[in-house]
C-alpha cells in the first residue's frame, strides 16, 4: 500500500484569517481593546513571545502597555500592579507572562486578575467555568487554537475519539474540556499513563502536549488520524538550528491523515486567540 498524503494543517494561515477577522470586528464594533502585559524578568523565550503579542495587537490596531519587572521583584509589588489593572477603567485585558521567577506564587498571581479581563483564560473563575461546561467565560488561547485547527481538518468533531497527552494547566487540562464541549469522546494520558502507544493507537483526534520533543513515534499513530503537536523544542540538528515538536514529524507524514506543523502550527494560532478574547473582553464591557 503506498503511502497516504498527509495534509499539513497551515496554522499560519489559519491564525492570519483570524487575526484579520478580529481586526475588522473590533473596527466595526468602533472599539480599540487596550491589552496590559506583565512580563517579569529576563526569560529570552518569554521575551520572544511578549514581542510577538506585542507585534500582532498593534497591526490589529489594538492598544497594549508592557509593564517590565525585576526578576528578584517581591511579590507584594507584583500584586500591586496586577490589582492596579484590574481596577483600572481603560484597560480592557491583562497578560501575566509565564512562568514567573522561582520565588513568586503563579496561582495567587493569576488570581488577582479581574476575571472579566482574563484574556489568558487562566483565572479559577475562567477554569472553573471552563472545566464546569458554562458558557460565558474566557478559555485559554493555546486549547482554542488547537480545537481550531482540528477543526480546519474536519467540519464537526462531534463523536471523534481524541487523545490529548499532558494533563497541564495551562493546554492538557483546559484543551480536554474543549474537546468535551465539541462532544469528543476525551481520554486525557499524562506521564503516569499506561501503555501511551496504545492510547496513541486508538485516537481519531491526536493532540501531544508533553512537553518531550519527539515523543510521539510514528508507528503508534492510527492511520489517518488527525494530530496536533503543541510541543516546541530547539534543536541543533548539522549545525543549523531549527524547531521540533513533540511528535516525531518525518514518522508521522504518510500515515497521518493531517498535521500541524512546528513552527507555524499551534504557536500563530495562540497570539491569534489572545486578540480574539482581547476584543471579546472589550466587547463585553
Ligand atoms: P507541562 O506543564 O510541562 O506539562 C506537560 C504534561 O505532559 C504533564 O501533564 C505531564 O504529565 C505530561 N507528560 C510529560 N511527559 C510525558 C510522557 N512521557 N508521557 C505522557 N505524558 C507526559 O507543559 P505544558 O505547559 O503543557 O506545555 C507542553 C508543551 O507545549 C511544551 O513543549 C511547551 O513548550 C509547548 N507549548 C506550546 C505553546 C504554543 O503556543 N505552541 C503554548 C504552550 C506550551 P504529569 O502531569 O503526570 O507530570
Amino acid at each position: 500500500m503506498s503511502p497516504r498524503e498527509t495534509v499539513i494543517i497551515d496554522g499560519k494561515a489559519e491564525a492570519a484569517a483570524l487575526r484579520a477577522k478580529v481586526a475588522s470586528e473590533a473596527r466595526r464594533a468602533a472599539v480599540r481593546p487596550h491589552l496590559a502585559i506583565i512580563l517579569v524578568g529576563e526569560d529570552p523565550a518569554s521575551h520572544v513571545y511578549v514581542r510577538n503579542k506585542m507585534a500582532a495587537a498593534a497591526e490589529a490596531d489594538f492598544r497594549v502597555s508592557l509593564l517590565r519587572l525585576p526578576a528578584d521583584v517581591a511579590e507584594a509589588r507584583l500584586h500591586r500592579e496586577i490589582v492596579a489593572r484590574s481596577e483600572a477603567a481603560e484597560i480592557d485585558g491583562i497578560l501575566l507572562q509565564l512562568p514567573l521567577p522561582d520565588h513568586l506564587d503563579r496561582r495567587a498571581a493569576l488570581s488577582l486578575i479581574a476575571p472579566g479581563k482574563d484574556v489568558d483564560g487562566l483565572t479559577p473563575v475562567n477554569a472553573g467555568l471552563l472545566a464546569q461546561g458554562v458558557a460565558g467565560g474566557f478559555a485559554p488561547c493555546t486549547p482554542l487554537g488547537c480545537v481550531h485547527l482540528a477543526k480546519a481538518a474536519h467540519r464537526s468533531l462531534e463523536g471523534m475519539e481524541a487523545l490529548v497527552v499532558g494533563r497541564s494547566e495551562l493546554v492538557g487540562r483546559p484543551l480536554a474540556a474543549l474537546l468535551l464541549r465539541e462532544d469528543c469522546t476525551v481520554t486525557a494520558a499524562h506521564s503516569r499513563s499506561r501503555d501511551l502507544a496504545g492510547l496513541v493507537g486508538r485516537a481519531e483526534l491526536l493532540f501531544v502536549a508533553a512537553g518531550v520533543a519527539e515523543l510521539v513515534r510514528g508507528s503508534w499513530v492510527r492511520e489517518g488520524a488527525t494530530v496536533v503537536d503543541v510541543g516546541i523544542h530547539p534543536r541543533v540538528v548539522g549545525g543549523e538550528r531549527r524547531l521540533v515538536g513533540d511528535v516525531a514529524r518525518g514518522e508521522v507524514l504518510g500515515r497521518a491523515g493531517a498535521l500541524t506543523p512546528v513552527p507555524g502550527g499551534v504557536g500563530p494560532m495562540t497570539v491569534a486567540y489572545l486578540l480574539r478574547n482581547l476584543l471579546e473582553a472589550a466587547l463585553r464591557r
